[in-house]
């Protein structure tokens, strides 16, 4: 109990650090999106996590240690960034052998899976597979378009073949330590995965729980199985909980979604029965919620999706 608690008392220093001083910078604003070597910390007795500093395209990657082998939740975005990971990565596992999962197959999470070693086992849900056989490179053939340094980046990078692939979750064994990792999409992609450190309480949440608004980023993207997703990791009952992107926290991100999806589903629900349209449904609940919640162009898309399950 106490070296978990330790561990979140870490990781919510983490969220601290991670406050104004490293907010995301104004859209326009120009940001890197490169993994930071050396900044890597330890947030349980087997976890460590390379922060994301709150940069765009950048995401949280996580290390999850064994006493035979290390499980590595995301890559950074390209084989440069993969590459840091990886270093990252064998100094807190040396000597174990590598497993790598994605919490989604958007570039940032997916595309430096290039830059680990052949002998690395790729574990992949079976949705994140079909999800690569459906959208291919289009996300990141649009990143590329957005700079000079993202296409260097994303020079060449293909999304690497899966060695082990999954139905519902997987039970990993990294020597002392078994990991489950759970397909618990559609939500934020069709393919999402969380990864579950019982040991240490600590859940890797991907984009289904995290402090910034929820983005629909799938055609595929559902509200209410979004809700059912929340109660696959409340039953978790995590301590720690380590986002895709922003400060590392605990379970309030899960109930903060669930309260802003069931706000923005009941209100859509109303506004439908009273004959508004989508647009006018987006405009009333938008202007009801951006105060609190200002990312407009995500609300949008959770009030859409909202109003098309009614
Ligand atoms: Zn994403």
């Amino acid at each position: 109990m106490s070296r978990v608690r330790t561990g979140l008392g870490l990781a919510l220093a983490i969220g601290l650090m991670a406050g104004p001083a490293a907010a995301q910078p104004p859209p326009g604003a120009k940001f890197e999106p490169l993994v930071a070597p050396n900044t890597t910390v330890k947030v349980s007795p087997h976890v460590w996590v390379i922060p994301d500093r709150s940069t765009p395209l950048v995401p949280n990657i996580g290390i999850i240690v064994g006493s035979k082998a290390a499980l590595v939740v995301d890559t950074g975005l390209g084989e440069r960034n993969g590459a840091v990971a990886l270093a990252e990565a064998r100094k807190a596992a040396p000597g174990r052998a590598l497993y790598l999962v994605t919490t989604h197959v958007h570039p940032e999470h997916d595309l430096g899976a290039g830059a680990f070693p052949p002998e690395t086992k790729l574990i992949r849900s079976r949705a994140e597979v079909a999800e690569i056989a459906d959208t291919g490179l289009t996300m990141a053939n649009r990143f590329s378009q957005m700079s000079p340094l993202n296409a260097e980046l994303l020079q060449g990078a293909t999304f690497r073949k899966a060695d082990i692939v999954f139905d519902k979750s997987y039970d990993l064994d990294l020597g002392g330590l078994t990991v489950r990792i759970v397909a618990v999409g559609p939500n934020h992609t069709a393919g999402d995965t969380v990864t579950w450190v019982p040991a240490d309480k600590v859940l890797f949440s991907g984009d289904v729980a995290m402090k910034g608004q929820p983005a629909f980023a799938s055609p595929k993207s559902n509200l209410a199985h979004w809700l059912s997703a929340l109660d696959t990791l409340d039953a978790l009952k995590p301590a720690i909980v380590v986002p895709s992107h922003g400060p590392v926290g605990g379970p309030e991100f899960i109930s903060g979604y669930r309260a802003y999806l069931t706000a923005i589903r009941d209100r859509a629900r109303m506004l439908k029965a009273q004959g508004k349209s989508v647009d006018e449904t987006v405009a009333a609940i938008s202007a009801e919620l951006k105060d609190r919640y200002p990312d407009t162009g995500r609300l949008a898309g959770a009030i859409r999706a909202a109003y098309a399950e009614s």
